[in-house]
């Protein structure tokens, strides 16, 4: 019987996502690295994991997408086997804007990417997880944001808004299947350097916001997937419902 455990990382071909797909692998993990559109990354990453003695596998998918999420879950039910870790990680970002200048196609375009997507995988993942299923349990950890808590004024208010349904969403869904061996946490992180700043339109943005982080510096994804792994893993067995923030002080 393959006992080893199954994680899958949405958006995890780049930025924290990706370090988070090494650190599983890296863990003993067998891994899906789910993308968009960046099938190079997804692959460069998935080989170099592989060389390493890993186990991973790529999978496309538009996890705002219903019919490929499923496709999605269905594929690491067939090729990976039982899954133990959920992590959503994929989101969007787009360009700084005041609130008075968004369309409404910006603003569902940023929360079915970064909510719809989150709510549907929770969703194939507890159907598999759960006890009352007939599932063995498992863990999912959320990727949410410090702008759930400060609203990001004058840059992108739709993009906090939707980290802050995220909160809700670990929120209510911890409690709601916690006697069901699903665990349910989140990460918050800050300003972390990866290629979404450049989504937003100013890709140094932490060059010129560091300085009022209290420790003076931007975070690696690699000190955001320690967190995700600990969360995910027996060491937080106790943990559910809540928010774990990597802000440096922020
Ligand atoms: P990133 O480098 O821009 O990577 C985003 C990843 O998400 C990419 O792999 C992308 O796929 C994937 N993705 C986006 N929409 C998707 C969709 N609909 N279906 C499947 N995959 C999708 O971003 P990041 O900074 O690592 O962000 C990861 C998470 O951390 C996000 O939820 C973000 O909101 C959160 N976060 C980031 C920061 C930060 O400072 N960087 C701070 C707080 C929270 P492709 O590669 O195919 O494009």
């Amino acid at each position: 019987m393959n006992t080893q455990k199954v994680a899958i990382i949405t958006g995890g071909g780049r930025g924290i996502g990706a370090a988070t797909a090494k650190l599983f692998a890296k863990k003993g993990y067998a891994v899906c690295i789910n993308y968009k559109s960046n099938a190079e990354a997804a692959n460069q990453l998935a080989e170099a994991i592989t060389m390493e003695g890993g186990k991973c596998i790529c999978v496309q998918a538009d996890v705002s997408c219903e019919d490929d999420v499923n496709r999605l879950f269905a594929t690491v039910d067939r090729e990976l086997g039982t899954l133990s870790v959920l992590v959503n990680n994929a989101g969007i970002l787009k360009k700084q804007s005041r609130l008075v200048d968004m369309t409404a196609d910006r603003i569902n375009t940023i929360l079915t990417n970064n909510v719809t997507s989150y709510f549907l995988c929770c969703r194939e993942a507890v159907k598999r997880m759960s006890t009352l299923h007939g599932g063995q349990g498992g863990v999912i950890v959320n990727v949410s944001s410090v702008a759930s808590r400060s609203g990001s004024p004058n840059e992108y208010i739709d993009y906090a808004a939707s980290k802050g349904a995220i909160d809700t969403l670990t929120k209510g869904l911890s409690v709601e299947v916690a006697a069901e061996g699903i665990r349910v946490n989140c990460v918050r992180p800050g300003l972390i350097y990866t290629d979404m700043h450049a989504d937003g339109g100013e890709p140094d943005r932490i060059e010129r916001l560091k300085g009022v982080i209290p420790m003076q510096r931007g975070g690696q994804p690699e000190e955001v997937a320690e967190a995700i792994y600990w969360l995910a893993s027996e060491k937080s067995s106790f943990s559910t419902g809540n928010y774990l923030d990597l802000s440096g002080g922020l």
